[in-house]
């Protein structure tokens, strides 16, 4: 069956990215809470039709680690996306609250996985991995989210900006300038699953705005910098883990069978699910957001 607009009570903002807002809703034939992307575009229906095709290969991107995609639609000139709604959002806004290594492996592992299952089962890229695209629900489940399936979609969002956090790899942001496509292959993905394993841990982008004069400063330090480590405390298998990802030289990163057999995960894997408190950490994380919210509301107040 089809799914349109006239089908879903619209909830709450869930967020707001470069390209439009996400919405939950709920999807009432079926009574399923989903979360719905709106995508400005402005194309005539025939280009959007053929976004519109190129998203269905999503149906069949069926994995633990992907959220589960149920169907787009079109109205004047907007796609809109609808998904798996996931109850605790997303990695950015839960990293600040300190987390523990066994939880940074879980979520690291189920990033590796999910990436494995796209380029092995899909044959595709990423190429958008970031915290704000990897969502957590309060099962403590992780799933990766966002990524480049059509081609179409991809070529009409205006490339914009670059923003003041970006993930990209070295290679990329190098190429970037030269013929605005920049160098891409999977392991540029690595790389940023590697930067946003280190976010996860720091519990904020480790290329931090205020200490670059602008955002040419910035991306200089990733193209030219030592690439960035975990803070003090975690173990030698997890700094070596995120090392393999942050070469500078895309060759020498690990690739993603090799990240699985790393001690790093190969310890996770040994990890029963009663010994790696997904749920405690998700639930202490929500928590702190909720804080953090609520303080930086109050500062808003004052600041008027
Ligand atoms: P960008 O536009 O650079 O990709 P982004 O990933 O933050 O940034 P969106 O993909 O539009 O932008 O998502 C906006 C926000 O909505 C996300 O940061 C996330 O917190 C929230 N969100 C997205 N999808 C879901 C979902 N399926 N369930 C719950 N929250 C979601
Ligand atoms: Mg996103």
């Amino acid at each position: 069956f089809s799914i349109s607009m006239n089908q879903f009570e619209l909830e709450d903002e869930l967020g707001k990215g470069n390209y439009g807002t996400v919405r939950k809703v709920l999807h009432k034939p079926t009574k399923v809470a989903m979360a719905m992307k709106e995508i400005r575009l402005e194309l005539e229906d025939q280009k959007l039709n053929a976004i519109l095709m190129e998203l269905d290969i999503l149906h069949r991107a069926v994995a633990p680690e992907i959220v589960e995609f149920y169907g787009a639609f079109f109205v004047e000139g907007c796609v809109y996306y609808c998904m798996e709604y996931m109850d605790a959002g997303s990695l950015d806004k839960l990293q600040g609250a300190g987390i523990q290594e066994p939880v940074l492996a879980r979520i690291s592992g189920a990033m590796v996985r999910g990436l494995k299952f796209l380029k092995d089962k899909l044959q595709i890229m990423h190429r958008d991995v970031k915290p704000t695209n990897v969502l957590v629900n309060r099962q403590g489940i992780i799933k990766l989210c966002d990524f480049g399936v059509s081609g179409q979609l991809e070529k009409s969002l205006a490339k914009t900006n670059i923003g003041c956090q970006s993930y990209m790899a070295p290679e990329r942001i190098q190429g970037e300038s030269v013929n605005n496509l920049g160098t891409y292959s999977v392991s540029s993905d690595v790389w940023s699953l590697g930067l946003s394993i280190i976010e996860a841990a720091m519990g904020k982008y480790p290329y931090p705005p205020e200490t670059y004069a602008n955002v040419f400063a910035q991306l200089t330090a990733i193209v030219q910098g030592d690439p960035p480590t975990l803070p003090d405390g975690f173990s030698d298998e997890a700094c070596d883990f995120v090392a393999r990802c942050l070469m500078k030289e895309p060759t020498r990163r690990a690739t993603y069978s090799e990240l699985l057999e790393h001690p790093f995960l190969i310890a996770d894997s040994k990890r029963t699910d009663d010994e790696v408190d997904m749920r405690g950490w998700v639930e202490m994380a929500i928590e702190w957001r909720e804080k953090e919210r609520i303080k930086a509301a109050v500062t808003a107040e004052l600041e008027l």
